[in-house]
């Protein structure tokens, strides 16, 4: 099997939501705390993190190079990462705008990141090519860089989530039940791209749900599908076959219709019910991601979409810093 490093604090807790699922009289509902992988660290790119690094190891890498918004908490993590390993870590961030020094990127700073933020035009069109000299540049100061993608997205950080199959299968052994479906925000596509090559390595007779969390659904579908693909190529023993029928992207399950104003910006129904899960629950949501889509299967539950199911595990991937910068919520 793939080898990988050993950052995050596992395995992470599961817990009920005891008072949204009694309001919604549907399925009972569980949250999968993988905003608590290590305060520093907090969120779901650290999993990812963790099988990319041990290529990177591999290939004798001494500077990390990455991309991501103002206020990625992929970015961040990796910024920690590397302070923590004590290598210099390079990171390219999108933004128009000279950048407020709060959240995710106030982190950035403290954790020692040499940061180059480029036009959202210039990342959308030009963001490998500049990933690229990057790394020439490292190349040609004696440096050995390994270039992580967006999100940290590809085949290998999928399996940072099909061991979260693993993992969930262990818990609900000793919990004496079993969810009907795993619910996850996606937002560059390769933790619920790694849910599904878990349900599929592991036989999980759960569903593998995502809510987007920008673009649209089918754009996603697609991405993931070519992620998996990827993904099955790093497996020696057996692999299932890069066509099987769940890697296919209209077998991908994604709600649409969440994305509200888009990527990062909130509606005040959305703040609305973090600030109602924060209170009833004593949990805190992020904005960009898990406020919208646990917002979204709260939704779909009144809708009747899940009237099928007995529980659901929602995953909180993270994000807690982004709740620093409010300064676009509607508060
Ligand atoms: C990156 C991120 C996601 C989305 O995960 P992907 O693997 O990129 O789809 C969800 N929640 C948080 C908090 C994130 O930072």
């Amino acid at each position: 099997m793939l080898n990988k490093r050993s950052y995050a604090t596992l395995p992470t807790k599961i817990e009920k939501l005891g008072r949204l699922s009694k309001s919604l009289k549907g399925p009972e509902i569980y949250i999968k705390r993988d905003d608590q992988t290590g305060i520093e660290f907090s969120g779901n790119k650290i999993r990812k993190l963790e099988y990319l690094m041990e290529e990177a190891f591999g290939k004798g890498a001494d500077a990390l190079i990455t991309c991501g918004a103002i206020q990625s908490n992929h970015c961040r993590a990796t910024a920690a990462l590397g302070a923590k390993l004590g290598i210099p870590v390079y990171l390219i961030l999108k933004e128009n705008r000279e950048p407020e020094m709060i959240g995710n990127y106030l982190l950035d700073h403290l954790f020692g990141a040499t940061i180059k933020r480029i036009s959202e035009s210039d990342y959308q069109h030009r963001r490998k090519e500049l990933l690229e000299d990057l790394a020439n540049q490292l190349i040609n100061q004696g440096k050995t860089p390994y270039i992580i993608p967006e999100g940290a997205s590809n085949g290998l950080g999928c399996f940072g989530y099909s061991d979260v199959i693993k993992e969930i299968q262990e818990q609900e052994k000793s919990l004496g039940f079993s969810f009907d479906a795993v619910v996850v925000p996606t937002g560059s596509g390769s933790t619920l791209g790694g849910l599904i090559l878990g349900k599929v390595m592991y036989d999980y007779p759960g569903e593998i749900i995502g809510f987007n969390i920008a673009a649209d659904a089918k754009t996603f579908q697609h991405r993931i599908s070519l992620i998996l693909k990827e993904a099955v190529t790093y497996i020696d023993s057996t692999p299932p076959d890069a066509h099987h029928p769940r890697f296919v992207p209209e077998n991908i399950t994604i709600i649409d219709g969440y994305v509200g104003e888009g990527y990062g910006k909130s509606r005040a129904v959305e703040w609305d019910f973090l600030q109602h899960i924060a209170r009833s629950e004593g949990i805190l949501l992020d904005p960009v991601y898990t406020g919208k889509a646990l917002y979204g299967l709260t939704e779909e539950i009144k809708k009747g979409t899940f009237n099928n199911a007995q529980r659901i595990l929602f995953i909180h991937t993270g994000g807690v810093f982004g709740l620093i910068p409010p300064s676009d919520l509607p508060r």
